[in-house]
């Protein structure tokens, strides 16, 4: 039986980058493995891409309300015409990985966990737990809900402990207005802090 996984971390995690490795790891073995994100993210478009400087294209993007398990089994038959890769003839799929899972409905997270148990194929989500005001997305609150399996990716806040909340930040401002969903830009960044350190940044202020 397969079982859907949830690997989530702050942002600047290595989310992206452990999956590339991942999804490297399976085809050095000769296996099949699809990839997708939400449609939501604009950042590298139809790519994933690792700050190391790894990027590959997705196999197919989730439209924000699509049957995430009639895409996959449409691509995992190599039969979507729309198929941002061809596979001309299909070989069983291995794995699905997901990155930025959180960007994804509750409803589609069950999706998820429908492929893993009913098709039998593994899911592997990467995502961010918390937004910057320190909430879940809803897509990771689900997945924390029903993920067989959930493990943390660290990262290193500025003062070296494990960095917990991301802040959103304008200049050296802290920002707690705005849409959950948005990507950064020129102006606006974002910096991975541990909890005392986002006290210190928020002058106590925890979420909104
Ligand atoms: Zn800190």
């Amino acid at each position: 039986m397969a079982k859907l996984y949830f690997r989530y971390g702050a942002m600047n995690s290595g989310k992206s980058t452990g999956l590339l490795q991942t999804a490297f790891n399976y085809e050095e073995r000769g296996q099949r493995v699809l990839l997708a994100k939400p449609g939501v993210d604009t950042k590298g478009d139809s790519r994933i891409v690792s700050r190391l400087g790894m990027s590959r294209d997705v196999d197919f993007l989730i439209p924000p309300t699509a049957d995430i398990r009639e895409l996959f089994a449409r691509q995992a038959a190599g039969d979507d015409p729309d198929a941002l890769v061809q596979h001309v003839d299909a070989p069983p799929v291995a794995c699905l990985l997901v990155d930025e899972a959180q960007f994804l409905t509750p409803e589609q997270v069950d999706d998820l966990f429908r492929i893993a148990i009913l098709d039998n194929v593994p899911v592997l989500a990467y995502g961010i737990r918390s937004d910057f005001r320190t909430h879940a997305f809803p897509g990771s609150r689900r997945l924390l809900e029903i993920a067989h399996s959930l493990e943390e990716l660290k990262t290193i806040c500025r003062c070296g402990r494990k960095a917990v909340f991301n802040t959103r930040r304008i200049g050296t401002r802290i920002i707690f207005d705005g849409d959950q969903v948005a990507i950064d830009g020129d102006e606006v960044w974002y910096e991975s802090l541990c909890g005392a350190c986002y006290l210190e940044a928020s002058n106590g202020r925890l979420g909104s």
